[in-house]
C-alpha cells in the first residue's frame, strides 16, 4: 500500500479562488438576509496533472489565510491517496481551534485531495471509499427564502409550484416569522402540495428555543419531515427544551465543526436528523466520523450543502455513501439539499437534473464527477492566489 501511494504523481500546487456574487432578491431566513455570498474554492493539483476541488462556505477569508500561511506546507509533496494520513496531520495542527476556521480549511483540502485521488485511480469518490450504496439520491428544494416588507411568506405559493413543476418531492422553506403566521405558511403550503411531498422547515438558528417551540406547534398539523437548527446550536439546553415538547423532529449539525462538537449534540438526545457539511466538519473523512457516531446513536445523517457545484457534488458522493434509514417520508433517508435560489455558482456547468421521482443521479465519476475549470469562475472571482512546492 505504501509503495502504491508513493507511486502517485504528488501534490505540486494549491490555488485558491475565493468567488462570490449577490443573489438578484436578498434571501431572507429568521436570521436575517443574506445579500452577498461568498466561498472559497480550492483548486488542488498533482504533478501529474489531475486536479481536484475543495470548498470553504463559511469564513472563506479566513480559511485561505491558514492555508495559503499555513497547511499549503503540509500538503504538497504528498500523495493525494494519503489523504487519511493528512487528515491526521491536519487535525493535530488545529491548536486552540479545534472546531471552527481550522476544520473548515481541513475540509476543503479533504475535499480536494479525494478528487484527485479518486480521478488518478480512475473511479468515483464513492468507489475509492468502499463503494456507494445507491445510485440516486432522493433531492429537496432548500427554499423559499422570506422576502423583505410586511408579508415574507408573499411569494412562497409561486416559489413551490416552480420547484413541483422542476419535479421535487421534498421542499424546505424558511420559517420563523412567528408561530401563528408559521402556522398559517405551513398550513397553506400542506394544501398545495398535496399529502405525499415531504415538508421541512429551516430557522437558520434565528429564533429563540422558546419562539422555535411554539412555531412548532403552530406547524405540527402540517405534517412536517422535520424542523431545522430552530436556535443557536450552542443552545443545547434549548434543544432538549424543545424536543421534550415539539412533536416535530428536530434537524441540525450543519454549523457543527468537530466530531467532539457532534458528540456533544448528539448527547442532548433532542436531535432526529444530523446534517454534517462536507465544508465544515472535515470533508469526507469528517463527515464519515460523523456518519459513524450518528449510526451508534441509530440517527439518520445526510450532508448539509448550500454551496458551489463543488461541495454539492461532495455531498452526492457523501450521500451515496450513507446507510439509508427510513423516515416519515415514503423516500427513504438520506436526502441531498438543492439550492433553489438560483445561485450561478452551482449552476456553473448546468443545473442539477432531477428525475421523474424527485431524485438526482450519482455522477459515475471520475472524482466527485464534474469538470470544473478556473475559466468557469471568471466572472464570480474577486481573488486568486497559489502555492507551489
Ligand atoms: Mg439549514
Amino acid at each position: 500500500m505504501g509503495g502504491c501511494l508513493t507511486a502517485m504523481a504528488t501534490i505540486a500546487a494549491i490555488r485558491g479562488h475565493h468567488v462570490g456574487f449577490a443573489p438578484a432578491t436578498p434571501l431572507g431566513n429568521a436570521a436575517g438576509f443574506i445579500r452577498r455570498r461568498d466561498f472559497l474554492l480550492l483548486e488542488i493539483e498533482a504533478a501529474d496533472g489531475t486536479i481536484g476541488w475543495g470548498e470553504v462556505g463559511a469564513s472563506p477569508w479566513a480559511a485561505a489565510a491558514l492555508i495559503r500561511h499555513g497547511l499549503a506546507k503540509q500538503v504538497i509533496g504528498q500523495p493525494a491517496a494519503a489523504y487519511g494520513r493528512i487528515f491526521e496531520t491536519l487535525l493535530g495542527l488545529r491548536g486552540y481551534d479545534q472546531r471552527g476556521v481550522s476544520m473548515m480549511a481541513i475540509s476543503a483540502i479533504d475535499m480536494a485531495l479525494h478528487d484527485i485521488a479518486a480521478r488518478q485511480q480512475g473511479i468515483s469518490v464513492a468507489a475509492l471509499r468502499g463503494g456507494g450504496l445507491r445510485d440516486r439520491i432522493p433531492a429537496y428544494a432548500s427554499g423559499p427564502f422570506m422576502l423583505e416588507g410586511p408579508d415574507p411568506y408573499a411569494d412562497f405559493a409561486r416559489d413551490i409550484d416552480a420547484y413541483l413543476q422542476r419535479g421535487f418531492r421534498a421542499i424546505k422553506p424558511r420559517a420563523g416569522a412567528g408561530p401563528a403566521r408559521d402556522g398559517a405558511m405551513a398550513e397553506a403550503l400542506r394544501r398545495q402540495v398535496g399529502p405525499d411531498v415531504a415538508l421541512m422547515v429551516d430557522f437558520n438558528r434565528g429564533v429563540t428555543a422558546r419562539a422555535g417551540l411554539a412555531s412548532a406547534q403552530f406547524m405540527a398539523p402540517a405534517g412536517l419531515l422535520w424542523i431545522e437548527e430552530p436556535t443557536v446550536p450552542e443552545d443545547l439546553p434549548g434543544y432538549r427544551m424543545i424536543a421534550q415538547t415539539s412533536p416535530i423532529g428536530i434537524a441540525g449539525g450543519e454549523a457543527l465543526g468537530s466530531l467532539a462538537a457532534f458528540r456533544e449534540f448528539l448527547a442532548t438526545e433532542a436531535v432526529s436528523i444530523v446534517q454534517p457539511d462536507l465544508s465544515v466538519c472535515g470533508g469526507y473523512s469528517g463527515y464519515a466520523r460523523v456518519a459513524a457516531l450518528c449510526s451508534a446513536w441509530d440517527l439518520p445523517v445526510m450532508p448539509h450543502v448550500f454551496g458551489t457545484l463543488v461541495n454539492f457534488h461532495a455531498s452526492l458522493q457523501a450521500a451515496a455513501l450513507t446507510p439509508s434509514r427510513r423516515g416519515g417520508a415514503a423516500m427513504s433517508y438520506p436526502f441531498v439539499e438543492c439550492d433553489v435560489s438560483g445561485n450561478p455558482l452551482l449552476n456553473l456547468l448546468g443545473d442539477v437534473p432531477l428525475d421523474a421521482d424527485g431524485m438526482v443521479a450519482l455522477p459515475a465519476g471520475p472524482g466527485a464527477g464534474f469538470d470544473l475549470r478556473a475559466e468557469h469562475l471568471a466572472p464570480w472571482t474577486v481573488e486568486r492566489w497559489s502555492v507551489a512546492a
